[in-house]
């Protein structure tokens, strides 16, 4: 089927529900965003000739027109490129030209970057948008369920990025697995888009147009902890997705705001250390719920439910928040060694998925897919290990693995040790080449306060509590840490920095 179709549907069934708000204000409802979504497409495929499974580009920060323009791209046939408003200028032209994006939908100053990568430009705040909504809406366009509908580029913290090639079947398992696994609870009335669209907040729009619940655009279009606030007041039975730093800064942002309204914080995408987890159970009840996805399966490998976060009386209650859940109902998930034979629970190896949301393949990278979907599984990148009831815990990329001596060190199990030290605010472990040891452990290290952190202190800490072989051999004291557009801590610059340190 063709995901659209449940535009159309909260279209006719709940015309009066508001589908799109910025702030407090509600700008459309679901009879009217059906409808502008239905010219849209008519518009892309008479006025521009457009033809199913083209691609367009969508190089806009959050807006209320996002979500209208993704679905009349599905609606239309086409496939939809949403790009990170945050990129630099040389990252905009270069995915929208390995896209080979046929026209793209852009805003303000982004409308000018993007006008030398692709042909045709519609500034969503000009007049060629103003009159494609003057068409009539054009029927809803048949699709196979394996055709693209989205073209998700990966972060790139390891290299150039990547289409990921998601099917309408993609994305409709993934809607499914969001009320399955992630956040289980009706009522779902609205979602606020606080992330990025072009990642994991768009991706879980989807969800919410099969629910007919309003999507809420900040004012501020981004993250900002006191807009939050307000709007969770604002809103009822209110979600959002967030990436672990946004959640630890609404933590950090002093509010006696009542969060009754509040419904989930999904967060996800990149480490939540058990501290902040156990900050957030504190500050809003338990209403966290994490997943683990990647671009590859987006938003669907693990999950762990806002029931499980609350559980504090399991016994392994602190070993469940260290994971990342249990496997999302439409994929199945096993740890393997390097010549992909499985692992026992407790064995170390990476994470192997396969399932309804795995993509098909990467755009145009024919050796890159064959290598990442070998023998029928996707090939994370990740490495981590199953307990015996099932829970995953990542123990960090593949690529950042430390082996010292011979034997692997894991960076992301220092981290957890070392953000337990009152002194610690955030660290990152890397591994640094040593003559002797192959490699050796390197912390990086942003202190809670301006007062330097003693190494030693750090270094008898760790001692306490890990194999010595384990502990950072040196630590670097440094403001803030490297990070991408999405948060996620850029290892490979660290890795640049510390060769310098040896220079
Ligand atoms: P992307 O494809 O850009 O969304 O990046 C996906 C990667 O982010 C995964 O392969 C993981 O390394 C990381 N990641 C995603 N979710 C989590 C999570 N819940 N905890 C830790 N790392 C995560």
């Amino acid at each position: 089927m063709n995901i659209a179709a449940h535009m159309l549907r909260a279209g006719r069934a709940y015309p009066e529900r508001a589908a799109i708000a910025t702030g407090a204000r509600v700008l459309f409802r679901y009879g009217e965003l059906a409808e502008r979504v239905g010219k849209l497409a008519h518009a892309l495929r008479r006025q521009f000739n457009l033809v199913p499974g083209d691609h367009v580009g969508l190089a806009l920060s959050n807006c209320p027109e996002y979500v209208e323009i993704l679905y009349a791209c599905w609606h239309a046939g086409l496939v939809a490129v949403p790009v990170n408003a945050k990129l630099h200028a040389n990252e905009f032209a270069f995915i929208l030209k390995d896209s080979e994006a046929r026209l793209c939908f852009a805003a303000d100053e982004l409308s000018s970057i993007v006008g030398d990568a692709v042909q045709t430009t519609i500034d969503v705040n000009g007049n060629d948008y103003a009159q494609m909504l003057g068409t009539e809406p054009l029927p809803l366009s048949a699709v196979n369920p394996e055709d693209p509908a989205w073209l998700f580029y990966t972060s790139g913290t390891t290299g150039q990025p990547k289409g990921a090639v998601l099917s309408h079947r993609n994305l409709l398992a993934m809607a499914w697995c969001y009320f399955s696994d992630v956040d289980q609870q009706s009522p779902w009335l609205s979602i606020l888009h606080a992330a990025p669209m072009s990642h994991g907040s768009g991706l879980y729009a989807i969800a919410h147009v099969m629910q007919a619940s309003c999507h809420v655009i900040p004012e501020s279009r981004g993250f900002d902890a006191a807009e939050i606030y307000e709007l969770i007041e604002a809103w009822p039975a209110l979600v959002f997705f967030a990436a672990p730093t946004m959640v630890k800064r609404l933590l950090d942002h002093a509010s006696d705001t009542d969060t009754v309204n509040l419904k989930t914080i999904i967060y996800g995408g990149g480490p939540m250390y058990v501290e902040d987890s156990l900050a957030g159970l504190e500050r809003f009840g338990p209403k966290l719920a994490q997943l683990y996805g990647q671009g590859e399966s987006p938003m669907t490998i693990t999950a762990l439910n806002s029931r499980i976060h609350g559980k504090s009386d399991h016994p392994r209650w602190h070993e469940r928040l260290a994971s990342v859940g249990i496997p999302q109902s439409a994929v199945e998930v096993r740890i393997a060694n390097k010549d992909d034979e499985p692992l026992a629970s407790g064995e170390i190896g990476e994470i192997l998925v396969r399932g309804e949301t795995v993509m098909s393949g990467y755009w145009c990278r024919p050796a890159a897919s064959a290598e990442t979907l070998r023998n029928g599984w996707l090939h994370t990148g990740d490495f981590g290990c199953l307990d015996e009831e099932g829970f995953l815990t990542l123990k960090g990329r593949t690529k950042d693995l430390i082996i010292s001596g011979g034997t692997n060190i894991y960076p992301r199990e220092i981290e957890e040790i070392l953000l337990k030290h009152p002194d610690v605010a955030e660290v990152s472990v890397i591994g640094r080449t040593d003559r002797e040891w192959g490699e050796v452990v390197v912390a990086y290290v942003v202190p809670q306060s301006a007062e330097q952190t003693d190494s030693d202190v750090l270094d008898r800490f760790c001692i306490d509590n890990i194999a010595r072989f384990k502990r950072p051999r040196h630590y670097r004291f440094v403001d803030a840490l490297p990070k991408n557009n999405y948060g996620k801590v850029l290892k490979t610059e660290l890795r640049l920095t510390e060769q310098r340190y040896r220079q």
